[in-house]
């Protein structure tokens, strides 16, 4: 009799268990690039990365803009966060927890299966670049879609719904990677803790993080045991790390909330350096350029050697058409941080549209510092085109207007511009041989022949 009744009790949790996996099936999503944010999320993550023996250097990192609580992992070493779990993190010692225990499920292998699939729908936006450059290239379709797309697209992701067993293993691996990382374990116990009545929700009201990493009070308990024993077990955020995290928060609200609502949440009376900055957004969003640019100069003055202070000022003043002054702005945020792909592909960006041949110039090796970095990044192959074309370089504008094409999986207008290109440029010349593997890798790909001829009727290029 006992054990049927054990056997009832396991063939239910099966099915609970079944449900949940399908339940939680994603769609496609909206990722955002950032300079501040990335280079913050780096430096929380890869001691972490590093603790686990991984490689830092291949664990890509993703921001979803999107408010629900989530972060997740998927196969190739991918790792999701949402905006939602940043804003909702109190410390970085909580968001390290919380990125400790998704790289426990990098390094243990509990990794969703995302679509490989080619997809479109997931649409990389760069925050600093707002509306003023959609306006600028108005007309050019092709080229305001190029602004939102990129290589780092991915397919529909369908979330896994962790195991009980994989979720405590992940908690142990979390607590030893945080300790070794001289680290305290405690904010992810009290990120748990604030959650905990979770536990006895129903799947379906659950957040999200919480239906693919189910939460149970035995398991904080025993991972409290542990933490709380660590020789780092009091080791505190240090202030530099609690101000960025504040300030990536003013950013995310600043860029992603309406301005009335972000004047709400930072009215004037907060005269923090967090409040001044998402205000300061705020005023550039909805373009009101003379006090964007105050309230910039403002926090300029007090921190002159903020880069993204210097980018958001260079920005401000590109869109209102002032590229020339954008350049000096600009280049000083990457003198500040010259290691960020992003801060040069702006300065790039304002570099091109001086139009001086020297500008021209000096765009050039900003842009292949990009493209070194991130060789999908179809912007970047945007402004090159902008930039050979502007110089009477019809060949190599062919060329990177088709790199751009292949970098948002518009793979006709890959071939059609990769084909004109060679008929362009010199035979065998490294350019040349780049046209024509563009043209070789397109006719070969299995999978981009299917995705080719199911994008074809549906008018996808
Ligand atoms: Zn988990």
């Amino acid at each position: 009799m006992r054990s049927l009744w054990h056997f009832t009790i396991m063939l239910f949790g099966a099915v609970i268990a079944i449900t949940l996996f399908f339940s939680s099936a994603a769609t496609a999503q909206n990722t955002i690039r950032d300079a501040e944010i990335e280079s913050l999320m780096r430096q929380f993550s890869d001691p972490l990365f590093t603790a686990a023996g991984l490689n830092t250097s291949s664990v890509d990192i993703y921001i979803i803009n999107d408010k629900t609580m989530n972060a997740f992992v998927t196969r190739g070493q991918k790792m999701f966060l949402h905006t939602g779990i940043i804003l909702q993190a109190e410390t970085p010692n909580e968001l390290k927890g919380v990125i400790a225990h998704e790289t426990a499920h990098i390094s243990g292998g509990h990794l969703a299966r995302s679509s490989d699939a080619i997809s479109k729908a997931s649409r990389p936006m760069i925050l600093t670049m707002g509306l003023g450059v959609l306006a600028a290239v108005a007309g050019e379709p092709q080229a305001a879609m190029a602004l939102l797309n990129s290589a780092s697209q991915f397919g529909t992701l369908t979330f896994f719904t962790h195991s009980r067993i994989q979720e405590a293993s992940a908690d142990q691996a979390a607590a030893n990677f945080l300790e070794t990382s001289g680290q305290s374990g405690k904010g992810l116990i009290k990120f748990y803790e604030r959650f905990r009545f979770q536990e006895v929700m129903s799947g379906a009201r659950r957040f999200p993080y919480f239906r693919t990493h189910p939460l149970s009070s035995d398991r904080i308990d025993s991972l409290a045991i542990e933490v709380n024993a660590a020789k780092y077990a009091d080791a505190l955020d240090n202030k530099q790390e609690i101000f960025a995290l504040e300030m990536v928060k003013a950013k995310i609200i600043g860029f992603l909330d309406k301005p009335q609502r972000v004047f709400l949440q930072y009215p004037q009376t907060d005269q923090s350096l967090p409040a001044k900055y998402a205000r300061a957004i705020a005023y550039y969003q909805e373009a009101s350029t003379k006090q964007a640019l105050e309230k910039i100069a403002e926090l300029i003055e007090l921190q002159p050697e903020n880069p993204y202070f210097n980018e958001l000022y260079g920005q401000v003043l590109f869109e209102s058409g002032k590229s020339k002054q954008a350049v000096y702005y600009h280049q000083k945020s990457v003198d500040l941080a010259p290691a960020s792909p992003l801060l040069h592909l702006n300065l790039a960006q304002a570099l091109v549209a001086t139009n001086t041949p020297e500008n021209l110039k000096l765009a050039k090796e900003h842009l292949d510092f990009v493209i070194r970095y991130e060789p999908g990044n179809s912007f970047a192959w945007y402004q090159v085109s902008i930039l050979h074309e502007k110089a009477g370089e019809f060949g190599l504008a062919k060329l990177a207007t088709a790199e751009q094409a292949y970098a948002m999986h518009d793979y006709f207008r890959a071939l059609s511009f990769a084909g004109r290109a060679k008929q362009d440029l010199q035979p065998n010349t490294p350019q040349w041989r780049r046209a024509n593997d563009i043209l070789l890798v397109i006719a070969a790909d299995p999978q981009i022949r299917k995705y080719m001829r199911s994008s074809k009727g549906k008018g996808g290029h």
